[in-house]
């Protein structure tokens, strides 16, 4: 048996390889060049084509870009009408973000246990936290997996509540043949870095009620009632501020790297499902559990989850993932599950305990890289990893 590096062995590979990373193209490069020669710098003509791109794309009438993803949840949030006294229901494993952008407007997350087996918001669970506050469910999700909209919104239905995606994770996925996008009232997207496609910074909403629409659009641009190329065309200067809004605008040359991005999505896509594909085949008969993908889930496999097994290891994930780190695997950990915390026991009450699916999980997580420029021969380095750990460390012993 091969010596682990961390124990003075020859490691797997020298140069870490990152749990994920960009997939720039010289003609990304090219459009964002071109679009900084252009006479508009933020947003404009290029903006509006990205969104009308994206929207297609998703299948939804309706697309608004925004600055970031959190950007995108807290106009959905504003457009919503959230508020102080208002609460949102949302699962306890995703990123602070998820719930921060209602805090932002004075409203509180009642954190809700997550489905043991997908991690995803379970709709049992979701339903026990919606009290007469709950304006919105906010699904996430996680790893790309679709939630079951359609449990979702029948539950959002029958309590008269509205549903938020938070689709960070979910680009090109789908649930029963409908697009993540189309799913929600409101469905939320990321372009940072390391999610399907890239603006540096920058995000998406999606809805098919143009009345929702029109507020995001609002609440993006100081809440002001008309924005500056509008008011160009009606050949006024007069502008009303109705709303008290912010400024969340993406700029041209994001957007032309947005609409390159977005050409390539199908490319993304496939090959991050056929390097989840190959750990599926690999992993099977070790110690490394994938989250396990419901039948009616396309999933889009923004991130590749295993869960430890809960028998046959003699170490646990901190000691794993010290050890496929050393062996140059850049392994991650999605997500601490946020009532763990300071921010949400201090200002929520939350304590360790209060959700055991999610705790349980987080123990034995691991987020192995899965990025579309991967070439087979670093998927194959992250097999061979695996297995020395899993010889070492488990292996039924
Ligand atoms: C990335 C992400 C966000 C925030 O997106 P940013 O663009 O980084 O602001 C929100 N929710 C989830 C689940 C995410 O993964």
């Amino acid at each position: 048996m091969d010596r682990l590096a961390i124990e003075g062995g020859k490691p797997v590979r020298t140069a870490m390889l990152p749990y994920a990373r960009q997939s720039l193209s010289p003609e990304d490069v090219t459009a964002v060049t071109e679009a900084l020669k252009s006479d508009w710098l933020t947003s404009g003509p290029l903006v509006e084509k990205f969104e009308q791109e994206f929207a297609e794309r998703v299948g939804a009438k309706y697309a608004v870009s925004c600055s970031s993803g959190t950007a995108g949840l807290n106009l959905a949030y504003a457009a919503l009408g959230l508020g102080s006294g208002d609460e949102i229901v949302a699962p306890v494993m995703t990123m602070a973000a998820t719930t921060n952008a209602a805090m932002f407007l004075g409203a509180q997350p009642r954190l809700t246990d997550v489905d043991e087996r997908t991690l995803l918001l379970d709709p049992g669970k979701a339903a026990g936290a919606v009290t007469p506050r709950t304006k919105a469910i906010v699904a996430v999700d996680y790893a790309g997996q679709a939630c079951d909209y359609e449990e979702l919104q029948m539950l959002a239905d029958k309590k008269g509540l509205k549903l938020v995606a938070d689709a960070c994770h979910s680009l090109g996925g789908k649930w029963r043949d409908r697009p993540v996008g189309t799913l929600a009232d409101l469905s939320v997207f990321s372009f940072h870095p390391v999610k399907h496609i890239t603006t540096g910074e920058g995000g998406m909403v999606t809805t098919n009620d143009a009345g929702l629409a029109d507020k995001l659009r609002l609440f993006r641009n100081h809440g002001i009632s008309s924005d500056f190329r509008q008011r160009e065309k009606r050949k006024t200067w007069k502008y009303e501020v109705v709303e008290l809004g912010y400024n969340y605008r993406l700029t041209e040359f994001q957007a032309a790297l947005g609409r390159s991005q977005l050409g390539r999505l199908q490319l993304f896509l496939a090959r991050r499902r056929q390097i989840a594909e190959t750990y599926d085949r690999a992993l099977k008969e070790t110690g490394y559990e994938p989250v396990w993908t419901a039948r009616h889930a396309r999933h889009a496999y923004h991130l590749y989850v295993v869960k430890m097994s809960e028998h046959g290891w003699s170490k646990n994930r901190e000691d794993v993932f010290s050890a496929l780190r050393a062996e140059g695997i850049g392994v991650n950990v999605h997500y601490i599950p946020l009532h763990m915390h300071p921010l949400y026991r201090q200002r929520l009450g939350y304590r360790e305990g209060d959700f055991p699916a999610a705790e349980g999980a987080y123990q034995r997580l691991l987020t192995l890289p899965l990025f579309p420029s991967m070439t087979d021969s670093d998927v194959q380095d992250v097999i061979s990893a695996l297995r020395k750990v899993w010889a070492a460390y488990g292996g039924g012993k």
